[in-house]
């Protein structure tokens, strides 16, 4: 794990993103050690992208009667700590350090809660559909960051850590693309075609 100095970081704040403070965040348990993934997709409209919604929903300032699609979101109180666009830009919503609510009741290795002690990320897109190239190299980069700050053990998918719930990111997410960007054969991502992968070495 990286110093608190790290040129990299301020506070839980990477410099690769482009910084925009979420309200809806709230402190983690004491002792929580943040060592998993999530990685989610998201698209507002479903399906389209490129506009200025999920930025307004994790602020807490969607106009729902914007579009009929924003009905049923109306109150929800949610948010990631990243969000990475089609064109590979990365937002920051919250603070690492801090409880984001992306992942709602998950379970993942036997314990539940998993926004207690992960980092959520949402792909911009559509599940099932596919994602753009360049959001995979920033994915891998930004995992690559995360790893370098916490004690990152997994990467799995929302439809992975509540499964039957959660369909998210979905099947068109490639893995194994993420996996060979990271330059592991089966590196800490655990995809839908075989076990998890546990990252071995001192953060165990
Ligand atoms: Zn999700």
């Amino acid at each position: 794990m990286a110093a608190a100095t790290d040129p990299r970081w301020r506070g839980g704040w990477w410099r690769g993103a482009r910084r925009i403070r979420s309200p809806h965040h709230n402190a983690r348990p004491p002792g929580a050690v943040i060592d998993l993934v999530v990685v989610h997709s998201i698209s507002l409209p479903p399906g389209e992208y490129g506009g200025p919604w999920i930025t307004d929903l994790f602020l807490g300032r969607l106009d729902c009667g914007a579009h009929p699609a924003f009905g049923p979101l109306r109150g929800l109180r949610v948010s990631a700590h990243f969000v990475v666009r089609r064109d590979g830009r990365i937002l920051q919503f919250v603070d690492t350090s801090r409880r984001a609510w992306h992942a709602g009741a998950s379970r993942w290795r036997g314990r539940p809660d998993c926004n207690s002690r992960s980092i959520g990320v949402e792909l911009e897109g559509l599940e099932g559909l596919c994602f753009a190239p360049a959001q995979y190299a920033a994915l891998a980069r930004l995992l690559r960051a995360l790893a370098q700050r916490h004690p990152v053990r997994d990467v799995a998918g929302h439809e992975h850590v509540a499964p039957g719930r959660k369909r998210d990111p979905g099947a068109g997410f490639d893995w194994g693309r993420l996996a060979r960007l990271l330059g592991r054969p089966r590196p800490w991502v655990h995809g839908d075609r075989g076990p998890a992968w546990r990252r071995p070495g001192p953060h165990r």
